[in-house]
């Protein structure tokens, strides 16, 4: 199946050598230059002055922390986030004439890049059965529509209720109250494709599912590993935190198959060295390991550090911190003692001289630190790769002491908080007890459907009605032709959203688009002017207050959607007072005090300079495990295999786009220029394949069905990837992602190990 067309104008791929550092003078201008052609200087101003201050705007573009108050910088944001707040303060607008002027059908085939480009929605349309056009459909007549469809429902599990990271956590919270009081537990989200695996495995192995340090960790830990993560286009300033760490002696390992520009040097744009000078090297030791290697490296050195305690008993390993917090040490030792080098040095590609480098750097090291991403979690053992990381911060006591810890690095900029306020199929009868005591009914109790089984039941007819708070569903999700396939066998799709994206295009039988404020906007209800909270990567919870007048006055906020749909659907089903959450959100806030452990007096914290931090267990020395402990883990051997002729694609980012939305067709840091349908392949893997570079081939991907599954007419390009490896631009390569090629226990896809062949490009007759 061919990805939908771009229909961009073209220009001609040029290709120049990577980068190898990140920022400097050229971010400042990149991010001035996108804000400026998106909106007036005086709204730039507004946005980026307001940005990650004190009361001001969360930046929506990732989840990275802030410094605490006192300590921000006037200017306290990254190239990226300045393009994305300015993406959504924009001054384009799509009215109802450029909905009468272009049908759906010419909309699906226009590029993720053009429909975003458009501008922000003004006004809820409605696209109605049989018709190939959105229409105008007031409020009132939206709600109908949408809780008429609820009510004809055979049973609530015929819904879906989607929520991305972007929704703020008072949205999220009557999201999953309002789906729960209507019977679903049906509560999918984009963490379920991004660190799905980090969340189960820590919850396994140390009770809770979230990350343990703060950014005061990070500046005085003596070594910190990246793992399978771009700090340099996706959370661009934790490159300030690691520039901090250095200054205080820090060393830094980047384990990642591209040598990219942000784990190589950073010139930040705010220091006078990252302007004139040669700014900062990053990663002391940079190892270029294949993708999916990242189990056999742990494994590779928890064996070495095993072994170097029975020659140098007491010294090597932390008897104090295993003995008090932990379970399961024996037999994970035995294990780790009979982890094999061979298959350590052919997964990982990299030799034992290499790794036994890294660990004469641990055993100097008292605060170690492992941040990683999904480069690690979006394998077929991306749990067990996350759990052996777990095993290899236990060994040396590496949680819970200042300076070190587990650092799993999240995109989207609240979906840890969504998480925190329900947003999860199965989250445990603890807060839905909660729920119960507060509100009086009686939550539904059996699992509900994550992403990628909510496609999976779409595909067979059992969902009919699909409901999106934020995002690009379609877009983001695995398998792009099945996942749309999936999506329009519903009877009816609506998403509550601030600009067009191709999930707009891909349509239930009735199709609605619920246009929404954006974070960058003022948001007024009867009680007052209102703020959100947001959680960042480091649980930190804050507030984040809008300061522009909105793009249209026929815009709803979030909360207030969903407040009004709810209290349509469910009127007099349970004791819920709707009306109050919408006009003053502090009402909802005094509700989740009551039921979110950590929150408890939340309106009153939050307002605080630098809002709550909420509580971690671990770093309390608890470990809320059913053993009360946190627990070693014996990991079965994965080796992530392309067989001969096929290549083990991972899916990326360029570095001008924010997750499904592509700004331009560049990607400076990689120096590909002009298109983005390229495949980067190792130069010795070229010759292998007979391959030459700028030769267009499909990217056919390898699965145990029948389907083919082809990403058409890519341009090769020689490229420093492993051996045996590929990369190419998501989501363009989601064609290829198998819905059923998911890691194990979390259900994700496997987005960064997809065995592919590559074909001479099919021509039109072939096709
Ligand atoms: S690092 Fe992330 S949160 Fe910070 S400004 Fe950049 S995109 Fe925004």
């Amino acid at each position: 199946m061919p990805n939908p067309p771009g229909d961009e104008p073209k220009d001609p791929l040029t290709v120049t050598p990577p980068k190898k550092w990140a920022a400097g003078v050229p971010a400042v201008v990149h991010a001035l230059e996108y804000s400026l052609g998106q909106t007036s200087p005086w709204r730039a101003g507004v946005t980026l002055l307001t940005m990650n201050q004190v009361a001001g705007i969360d930046c929506p573009g990732c989840a990275w922390a802030d410094p605490s108050p006192g300590h921000r910088h006037r200017n306290e944001y990254c190239e990226n986030g300045a393009k994305h707040i300015n993406d959504e303060a924009t001054t384009r607008r799509v009215t109802a004439d450029f909905f009468r002027r272009h049908t759906v059908s010419e909309l699906g085939r226009r590029s993720d890049m053009w429909l975003n480009h458009q501008g922000r929605l003004t006004e809820p349309m409605v696209k109605r059965p049989g018709s190939d056009h959105y229409e105008p459909i007031g409020w009132d007549d939206a709600f109908g529509l949408l809780s008429q469809e609820l009510i004809s429902l055979d049973s609530p599990d015929e819904a879906v209720f989607y929520t991305s990271g972007r929704a703020g956590n008072e949205a999220a919270f009557v999201l999953q109250l309002f789906a729960r009081a209507l019977g679903t537990n049906n509560l999918p989200d984009c963490s379920n494709m991004c660190h799905e695996s980090s969340g189960f495995a820590l919850h396994q192995t140390l009770g809770t599912g979230k990350g343990t340090v703060s950014l005061h960790d990070l500046h005085h830990a003596d070594l910190i590993f990246l793992v399978g993560q771009n700090p340099g286009t996706n959370h661009p300033r934790q490159l300030s935190a690691l520039e901090q760490a250095k200054q205080n002696g820090a060393r830094i390992i980047a384990v990642n198959p591209l040598p990219e520009a942000g784990l190589l040097r950073f010139k930040n744009p705010q220091q006078v060295n990252g302007v004139l000078g040669h700014g900062v090297q990053i990663a002391d030791r940079f190892l270029h390991i294949r993708p999916g290697g990242d189990l056999a490296l742990f494994q590779g050195l928890n064996r070495l550090l095993v072994e170097a305690e029975d020659t140098n008993p007491g010294r090597v390993l932390d008897h104090d911190f295993i003995r008090a917090n932990t379970s399961g040490f024996e037999e994970f030792s035995r294990h780790a003692r009979a982890i094999d080098w061979t298959d350590v040095v052919t997964a990982t590609g990299l030799t034992r001289e290499e790794i036994e480098k890294v660990h004469d750097e641990v055993l100097r090291s008292r605060r170690v630190i492992v941040c990683w991403a999904m480069g690690v979690t979006q394998h077929k053992h991306g749990v067990p790769t996350v759990r052996e990381i777990v095993n290899f911060l236990m060994l040396r006591g590496n949680l819970g002491r200042a300076g070190a810890g587990a650092c799993p690095v999240r995109g989207h900029s609240n979906v840890q908080g969504d998480r925190t306020m329900g947003i999860w199929e199965q989250m445990p009868d603890s807060f839905l007890d909660a729920l119960q005591q507060e509100f009086g009914f009686d939550p539904p109790r059996a699992h509900g459907l994550d992403s990628v089984n909510s496609i999976r039941a779409m595909r067979e007819g059992r969902i009919k009605f699909f409901l999106a708070l934020a995002g690009n569903f379609v877009r983001a999700a695995p398998d792009s032709a099945v996942t749309e396939e999936a999506m329009r066998r519903c009877r009816l799709t609506a998403h509550i959203s601030t600009k067009l994206n191709r999930s707009h295009t891909v349509c239930g039988q009735t199709a609605l688009i619920l246009p929404t404020l954006g974070r960058t906007e003022r948001d007024i209800q009867a009680g007052g002017e209102q703020f959100v909270t947001v959680e960042n990567s480091m649980s930190e919870v804050h507030t984040s207050r809008g300061r522009l007048k909105p793009a249209s006055k026929l815009l709803l906020s979030e909360v207030a959607i969903l407040c009004r749909l709810a209290s349509r659907t469910l009127s007099g089903k349970a004791d819920i007072p709707w009306k109050q959450f919408e006009a003053d959100y502090g009402r909802i806030r005094d509700y989740i005090s009551r039921i979110v452990p950590g929150l408890h007096d939340f309106n009153r914290r939050v307002a605080r300079p630098g809002g709550i931090t909420l509580p971690n267990p671990v770093n309390e020395g608890v470990f809320p495990t059913p053993q009360g402990k946190a627990l070693f883990t014996c990991n079965a051997w994965q080796m992530p295999h392309a067989p001969e002729g096929h290549l083990l694609l991972q899916t990326l980012r360029s570095h001008d786009q924010w997750n499904t939305i592509p700004y331009s067709s560049n990607d400076r840091y990689r120096g590909i220029h002009g298109s983005r349908r390229v495949v980067l392949v190792n130069p010795a893997d070229l010759r292998e394949l007979g391959l030459s570079e700028g030769r267009h081939v499909d990217l056919v991907s390898v699965w145990t069905d029948d389907v083919e599954r082809r990403a058409e007419d890519f341009v090769v390009v020689p490229y420093p990837t492993t051996r045996g490896s590929a990369a190419a631009y998501y989501p363009e390569t989601n064609v290829l992602v198998p819905l059923d090629s998911v890691a194990e226990s979390s259900n994700q896809p496997t987005s960064k190990g997809i065995v592919v062949r590559l074909e001479p490009r099919r021509t039109a007759s072939q096709r």
